[in-house]
């Protein structure tokens, strides 16, 4: 069985595939760390990861085991296989200099945002900024009232808990460390995560 470990620091993108029948597992390595993540199939970046059909098929807001990561095709891309964390968010989207500027004023407008990671990821592999859609927050807590407002609050991940996803199609997996710090969504300190690509291809 093949195994690849990755190390990403605080505050930086990472981009890998995994193949059919692999399980991705990602580790909150001193915990309250957000990790907004993409998933594009590995053959055809056209298809990828829809937040709205992922809610729709499951009647659920949030992330969990047996959540089915569904495409804009309507396919299964990925399923929830473990999770310690038990809290990960599809609705708040990735921090970006805008949004910064809007939430927190001016003088944040040049902080290093998700987005500027994910656009130098997703440049790597010939995409750009359309195609950066809404993606998966593992780890971050944004508890949804029955009114629809919803809030960024403190992480409830330990640090070593983990997420863990088998693939089934070959996926291309874009991660954007989170580094904000202007919201608990880190908890006002952006760490290191760790991701570990395991088992045979299908
Ligand atoms: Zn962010």
């Amino acid at each position: 069985m093949s195994i690849q470990e990755h190390f990403i620091p605080a505050e930086k993108p990472w981009s890998g595939i995994v193949r059919k029948g692999q399980t991705i597992r990602i580790v909150d390595s001193e915990g309250q760390q957000a990790v907004d993540t993409l998933f594009y199939k590995a053959d055809d970046f056209s298809e990828r990861y829809s937040g709205q059909d992922t809610l729709r098929v499951q009647g659920s807001a949030y992330v969990g085991i047996g959540t089915k990561v569904i495409s804009n095709e309507g396919n299964v891309m990925l399923v929830v296989t473990a999770d310690s964390c038990g809290r990960h968010d599809t609705s708040a989207g990735a921090c970006s200099c805008e949004s910064n500027t809007v939430r927190f004023g001016y003088n944040t407008k040049y902080l290093h945002a998700c987005r500027d990671n994910f656009l130098l990821e997703v440049t790597k592999h010939g995409m750009g900024k359309r195609d950066i859609v809404p993606n998966i927050n593992f780890f971050m807590n944004v508890p949804i009232e029955p009114s629809g407002q919803m809030t960024i609050v403190d992480g409830l991940s330990a640090p070593g808990d983990h997420v863990e996803l088998r693939a089934e199609m070959d996926v291309l997996c874009v991660i954007s460390n989170c580094p904000q710090v202007n919201n608990p969504c880190n908890g006002f300190n952006p760490t290191p995560i760790k991701v570990v690509i395991s088992g045979d291809a299908a």
